[in-house]
Order: structure tokens, then sequence, then C-alpha cells
């Protein structure tokens, strides 16, 4: 078998409501979805996160590099574009790039030998992942602490065991939502917050010491990726576990937080820090260190299907016993109509819980008229 053609679809969507993070407002959902063409027909799809027509422009010059290499050669591929590009991509849309090709490259392989790819990754070790529910972000209009507070109780009746709040719009505020949204949800729903690197170390650690008392669950991205001492204070200085990993790549970008203990749970996401390939080497990595690993999960189903085949292979955070504490799925609520339209059977879950999809390679299907009604013009 041989690689044919290497595609970067840019998709777009407007949402209905713009809605915020700390660091900017969202009026449109974009992807870039990459499909791999074979000499024998099989077609594999991967997705890219990172700014769209970046990561499409890289994974078109790295394409005819590519062109009559063997497509189950996935460790062959990953080596020749990250040696070829080592010079000048080791971090970013290079390496977002390569992880929707790599992807691909597991969806072509797992239908070829007929089986999900997290069968040729040695699992699955589960069938079924437990979700968090992510979104609680900031709308344009009305009093943030009633809204939050209404869709976290939302989450808890659908049946969300855990939610994560958005964090980083200033302390006394974050703390009062975070204070809105734990009454909200009670004493035994699990509560998490990111700050999307919104704050230093003295802020994040003064947020961190007023909602300490809310039980939560791990405090996410407080300070800048490249803070090493920061996430060191605010590490020292709370008992909140920090996580943190979504705009760090490769197993080489992960050894110095893993290394240094930087982070209690490291989040890379399997469709920017390097493929399936990159992510379970990262995860092997994290187990030696005691590090637990939650993936981040921002994009189709393209990418939450990848996310749940890699979920099946994680090692549970605690040591296998009769009651091992078991790695999450993100999953993403907010609007985004690129996300259920792209599969012909959407991903969804029951009670919070995601099956991991056992169709062949991801395991899912992509709607060709959808690819086509969202592509960038
Ligand atoms: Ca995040």
């Amino acid at each position: 078998m041989k690689i044919t053609g290497i595609r970067a679809h840019i998709l777009s969507a407007a949402l209905s409501q713009p809605f915020a993070y700390s660091r900017a407002w969202y009026d449109t959902r974009m992807a870039m979805v990459v499909e791999v063409e074979t000499d024998t027909g099989l077609v594999g799809w991967g997705e890219s996160y990172g700014p769209a027509p970046m990561t499409a422009a890289v994974v078109q010059a790295v394409a005819p590099w590519l062109i009559g290499a063997d497509p189950l050669a996935t460790e062959w591929v990953w080596q020749e574009v990250y040696a070829r590009l080592r010079d000048h991509g080791q971090k970013g849309v290079v390496v977002e790039a390569l992880s929707g090709i790599d992807i691909a490259l597991w969806d072509i392989k797992g239908k070829h030998f007929g089986v999900p790819a997290c069968r040729l990754m040695g699992g699955p070790l589960r069938t079924e992942v437990r979700a968090y529910a992510t979104g609680l972000y900031r709308r344009r209009a009305g009093d943030p602490a009633g809204y939050l507070a209404g869709e976290a109780a939302g989450y808890v009746a659908e049946g969300f065991g855990a939610v994560k709040l958005k964090v980083g719009f200033g302390v006394e505020q974050d703390a009062r939502m975070a204070r809105a949204v734990r009454q909200a949800i009670g004493p035994e729903v699990g509560l998490m917050v990111d700050a999307n690197h919104a704050y230093d170390a003295v802020a994040a650690i003064r947020l961190g010491r007023m909602i300490e008392e809310l039980d939560i669950g791990w405090f996410e991205e407080p300070v800048p990726p490249e803070d090493v001492s920061g996430h060191r204070a605010v590490k020292a200085a709370l008992a909140i576990p920090i996580a943190g990993g979504e705009c760090e790549f490769t197993r080489f970008g992960f050894r110095a937080l893993l290394e240094q203990r930087l982070l209690d749970i490291v989040q890379p996401d399997t469709c920017a820090a390097g493929g399936l390939s990159e992510c379970k080497k990262i995860a092997d990595m994290a187990a030696a260190y005691g590090v637990r690993y939650n993936p981040h999960v921002w994009g189709t189903g393209i990418a939450i299907a990848a996310s749940l085949q890699l979920l099946a292979v994680l090692p549970s955070h605690t040591p296998p016993s009769l009651a091992p504490l078991e790695p999450m799925l993100e999953f993403d609520r907010t609007e985004h109509p690129i996300r259920q339209a792209l599969l012909m059977r959407p991903i969804e879950h029951a009670a919070g819980v995601v099956r991991v999809p056992d169709g062949p390679g991801l395991g899912v299907e992509v709607d060709r008229a959808a690819l086509a009604r969202f592509a960038e013009r």
C-alpha cells in the first residue's frame, strides 16, 4: 500500500452567539481535517488542533515528501517529517500538522487490519470512558453567576460527574463564579477550573487559596506554559492539583515538565502534541513519572474519536486495583456546528459516559456532504 495523496480541509462555521474564555471571544469555530488517500482506495482521516490556515499550509508543504510512502509505517513517517523540520518546528503548527497526518495514518492502519486503532496500540484497556463537561464560558449578556449555575446544573441533570469552569476573568469574579457553580452542582460532582494561562503565579495562588475550600479537582493552565518557576510556585503553594500541557508538544517537550514534576496532570492534545504515535509515548513517560494523563480535546468528531482511541490504552491514574481512578474524556459542550455534523454517526454520551468507537481505524465515518458544506471558501 502506498500514500497517493494528502489533503488539508479547512472548515469553518459561524456561531449563533459568541462566547468567551479568559483571552478572547469566539464567533466562529474552525477545524483542519487531514485526508490521506492510498492506492488501495483506503482513506484515512485526521485532525490538527491549532490555527487551521497555518496547519493546512504545513500539511500541504509536507505532503510531497510522503507520496509513495507506506501508510502503515507510522514511525517512519513521524520521524521523517519531524527530522526534516526539526531545526524549525519542534513545537507549534509543524507538530500540529504532523499530528493530523499521524492520526489519519492510524485510521488507515486500523481499516487495513479491520480493527479499531486502540487494538493496534495494545488495547483496549477500557471500552468506555467517563466524560467531564467542558463549557461554562462567558456570554455577551446576562448575569454570569446565574447563567453559569444554570448551565452547570444542566450538565449534572444530563448525568455528567464533573464539569470544568473557565476562570481568568479577575480573581474576585472567578472565586464568586466558582462558588456559584459549586452551589449549583452540589458537593458530589467534580469541579475543575481552567485559566487558559491568563494569570501570573501571584494571581493564580491568590485565586487558588480563595477556591481551595470548594474541593477543586484541578486548576488548569494557571500560568503561561513557558513560566517554569511560576508553575513550581503555584504547585508548592496550593493543595489543588495543577494541570496543563495543551500548549506543549512531543515527548521532548513533556520530558522537562515530567522530570521537574511541574504538573500533577498532563493534558497533551492528541491533534497537537504529535498524534496517536507520539501521545502514546508521552502517556508511557507520564506513567513512569507517576503523573496523571487526561487528554485535552477541542475539535470535531474526528478529534474526539482519536482521543477516545488513545483513552482506550491510557494507564489508569492509580495502579490497577479493585477501584482504580481512570482517565477522563474532555467533552466540549459549547456550540460547534461542525463537531457533530462531520460524522455520519456523531459521538454522544449517555449519563456522562462515552463509548470508544469500535469500528475499524478511528471507528467513525466522515460525512462528505458536511465536509463540503463547512469548507472555507
Ligand atoms: Ca484548557
